[in-house]
């Protein structure tokens, strides 16, 4: 299974991803930067294509 991380510290708070999450997984945290929510996220992997910043990775969820 494949996971979705924001990297916090490339993060610009855009709302790129937002947009373009089909699934409204995204959103901006109190912080200011995204969110991703994996309980709605279909892996789709649309934001990663998307973010300007390329702060969104995909990495491999070892426990699943
Ligand atoms: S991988 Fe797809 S479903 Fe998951 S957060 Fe990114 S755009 Fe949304
Ligand atoms: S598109 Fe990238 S920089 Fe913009 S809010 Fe999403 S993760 Fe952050």
């Amino acid at each position: 299974m494949k996971k979705y991380e924001v990297d916090k510290s490339i993060c610009a708070g855009c709302g790129a991803c937002i947009n373009a999450c089909p699934y409204g997984a995204i959103k901006i945290g109190k912080d200011g930067k995204a969110v991703i929510d994996m309980n709605k996220c279909q892996q789709c992997g649309a934001c990663v294509k998307i973010c300007p910043f390329n702060s969104i990775k995909e990495v491999d969820d070892e426990i699943n």
